[in-house]
């Protein structure tokens, strides 16, 4: 069945046709292209992308258009709708902690060959479910650095409960991988070096011949905070690669450096307080990394007359956002200065929301985006 695509022409045109009185989703795809092509050609190794980040069917078509062909998915609902939306697509079933029954579909129903481990019991439970034809993964705990988040709490093996998994898995007559993750927005391209020496220590004093090394996601977007350049994360990954005699394939599972400044969440205000705004989408909904991560995205005011569309007037003036739901947590932490004249029935942009955006939706109290369109080219918001 051919697929009808609309495309907007910007995001003023959304709001000219679509007079949206709930959230809109929006989409950039030619900006995803950008991103997932200069990823593709500028990291020495596999791409896969880490669909939790973003796993709206626009966006993995973007990236697939793109040339993305492998995904990390953690979740047997991402692995079903990876492989519908793409018969070629390979996804690694890269969750440290999986059912017997996700793994049973996994192998049977997908013919998934690629998984993660960070315990013996996982691993016991892995070889009794699929058997021992397989990848397995050994996922390494990393030293603590400045990302955002830290997923090595959660998540990783000791480095000798690593190394003792690689001779476990290799006994076994599986074939092996390591993989680690730096944590998600982390701003030192060292933390990779760092990991990587880690990870390679891991893998020499295991004495098991490895099929990749897969140094997992957590490249930063651009939210304001300056942020060194994709290229010299690639710099210092590939320095490390040839320092540490790593001669194996190199694995990256980019997520968020890949979506996010290829959506914005399109919300409308239903009533002004003083400078105080309550607006339709908010932590509970397509905006919750504004409070979990104190992002500041870039955003604009957009108002429609009679004669048209156009920005909001006034002096930029510090207001309180609101989000819908009944909860008094529901309110951001940080203020947004918006223009001054902005009332009910205007629009706010919030740029650069495509990554843990619209998947983190809980759908509380009943508000949940599920308008999603796409627009061409980029956000005409660039600056902070
Ligand atoms: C979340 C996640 C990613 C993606 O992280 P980003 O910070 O969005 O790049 C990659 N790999 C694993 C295992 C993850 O859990």
């Amino acid at each position: 069945m051919a697929m009808k695509e609309i495309r907007f022409g910007s995001v003023d045109e959304v709001v000219s046709r679509l007079n949206p009185s709930y959230p809109v989703f929006v989409i950039f795809p030619d900006v995803l292209e950008k991103r997932a092509t200069a990823f593709l050609d500028g990291f020495p190794g596999t791409v896969l992308y880490a669909v939790k980040c973003n796993p709206d069917p626009h966006v993995l078509r973007a990236l697939y258009r793109a040339g993305v062909r492998h995904f990390d998915t953690a979740s047997l609902p991402e692995i079903a709708k990876l492989t519908e939306l793409f018969p070629d697509a390979h996804c690694y079933f890269n969750h440290p902690v999986k059912s017997r029954g996700a793994l049973e579909s996994a192998s049977d129903v997908y013919g998934i060959e690629h998984y993660v481990v960070d315990h013996l019991s996982e691993l016991d439970k892995l070889h009794e479910v699929v058997g021992t034809d397989i990848t397995v993964e050994v996922r390494v705990t990393t030293p603590k650095n400045k990302s955002v988040y830290n997923l090595s709490s959660k998540f990783g093996a000791q480095p000798d409960e690593a190394v003792a998994l690689l001779k476990e898995a290799h006994a076994r007559g599986s074939r092996t991988a390591t993989a680690f993750h730096v944590g998600s927005q982390c701003p030192d391209p060292m933390a990779y070096r760092v990991s990587m020496e880690v990870a390679a220590d891991v893998v020499r004093r295991s004495g098991v011949p490895i099929s990749y090394f897969d140094i997992g996601g957590g490249f930063p977007a651009d939210y304001g905070d300056p942020i060194p350049p994709l290229e010299e994360y690639f710099d210092v990954i590939r320095a490390a690669k040839r320092d540490l005699a790593i001669d194996v394939p190199l694995f990256a599972e980019p997520g968020r450096a890949l979506v996010a400044d290829g959506c914005s969440v399109l919300t409308q205000v239903q009533l002004r307080k003083g400078n105080d705004l309550y607006i339709n989408d908010g932590i509970y909904g397509g905006l919750s990394e504004i409070h979990l991560a104190d992002l500041r995205p870039p955003v604009r005011a957009i108002t429609r007359k009679a004669n048209g569309v156009s920005d909001v007037g006034g002096a930029l003036t510090p207001f309180r956002i609101f989000g819908p739901t009944c909860d008094s947590l529901d309110v951001f932490k940080v203020q947004f200065d918006l223009p001054a004249d902005i009332g009910e029935g205007d629009w706010i942009e919030f740029a650069r929301m495509g990554a843990y955006s619209i998947g983190m939706q809980s759908g509380f109290n009943g508000f949940f985006t599920d308008t999603v369109v796409q627009v061409s080219g980029a956000s005409t918001i660039s600056g902070f």
